[in-house]
């Protein structure tokens, strides 16, 4: 394994040249120490400011459909035979979605994600959501739409793209070696495949990543070098969510100076691309997202599919705290400040102390 420093003086060139970055360069940022963790979160941070400035993409999700889905993905709550306590519900309609959307965009979102369960759209299903892309950008004039539907068949992209969705979610999720281990009921190569229709129909390609799922540093590199080859514009790096109910209960196998790395190394593999805070953050990272920020340019506001958020209030203090500006705001959210408290408790009082 090259020393970390080495290793990050030749992924910096390889950003520079613009060449694809070395594996066993990228494995080396994930096994870092942790006296290393500030060169490998600066040596990502430079790629972030080079390419995006202080600017952070905020996105918002709107979940049109959710659970009950028949695929059987490990690490997903919707998924087939989940006992996940999470609601399920059938398509919103397009006024629902809408308004939700609406409240996202209020709260600085730039893009809209509208995300529904299951396998892939049906025709008529095309047609529902282009009604549902129709009414978020009527509310919501100049807003980005994202679609994610799952697999997508014939001539579904074209008609989407058509229907005037501006990019299309799907994400690789592990390497193409681990992915049988998470699901059986489609194949690495099939999401491969709707990736590029999207892309082939002039969609925004949008594809990222979970770690956290038991996959080795190599799956981690192999993905991050995968979406690069995809050429996705955004990646969304998402940490497990080990619901209750699913085959991953109980798989907490990440700490916040290891989803740093990932970060870290994500960006290193995908310099320009927008590199996306996904679910889990709040979990994984906790008090460290604010040192995730100087690595990706874009979060999720608000709430996720299936799991609650942070306030929004508290996402867009993390931006103020960091000195960055939402995407398409003139300035910096106001910072929150919480008023002096004067002590009352322990020495010197009858209370507990603070501890
Ligand atoms: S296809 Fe999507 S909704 Fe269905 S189980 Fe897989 S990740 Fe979950």
């Amino acid at each position: 394994m090259p020393a970390v420093t080495d290793a990050l003086d030749r992924l910096a060139a390889a950003a520079d040249a613009g060449r694809a970055p070395d594996g066993a360069d990228l494995e080396a940022v994930l096994a870092s120490a942790d006296a290393e963790l500030m060169d490998v979160v600066a040596a990502a941070a430079r790629l972030r400011f080079r390419h995006f400035g202080n600017r952070v993409k905020l996105n918002y999700l709107v979940n049109l459909k959710s659970g009950l889905c028949p695929e059987d993905c490990n690490y997903c709550s919707q998924r087939l035979g989940s006992k996940a306590d999470v609601l399920k519900y059938t398509w919103l309609s397009p006024e629902e979605a809408a308004e939700q959307a609406a409240a996202g965009v209020a709260g600085g979102a730039s893009r809209v994600c509208l995300v529904a369960s299951g396998r892939g759209p049906t025709d008529m299903d095309v047609e529902r959501v282009g009604k549902t892309i129709a009414a978020v950008k009527g509310a919501s004039p100049g807003v980005e739409v994202c679609a994610c539907l799952g697999l997508l068949g014939d001539g579904q992209a074209a008609r989407l793209a058509e229907l005037g969705a501006d990019a299309y979610n799907h994400n690789l999720n592990t390497s193409e070696d681990a992915y049988a281990e998470i699901c059986s009921t489609h194949t690495f190569a099939d999401r491969l495949d709707t990736v590029h229709a999207a892309r082939e129909a002039g969609m925004s390609p949008c594809s990222g990543l979970i770690a956290g799922m038991g996959e080795s540093d190599a799956d981690l590199v192999s993905v991050a070098l995968g979406l690069r080859e995809l050429g996705s514009d955004s990646i969304p790096v998402n940490f497990l969510l080990p619901f209750d109910g699913t085959p991953l209960e109980g798989t907490w196998e990440l700490h916040p100076r290891r989803c740093l790395r990932i970060l870290a190394m994500v960006r290193l593999a995908n310099p320009a691309a927008e590199v996306r805070l996904a679910a889990g953050r709040e979990v994984h990272l906790r008090h460290m997202q604010g040192l995730a920020l100087q690595i990706v340019n874009s979060i999720f506001l608000g709430d996720y599919l299936t799991s609650e958020g942070q306030a929004a209030r508290d996402d867009l203090a993390l931006i103020a705290d960091a000195g960055m500006v939402p995407l398409g705001l003139d300035e910096a959210p106001e910072a929150v400040r919480e008023a002096v408290k004067v002590r009352r408790r322990g020495a010197g009082t009858d209370r507990a102390p603070n501890a």
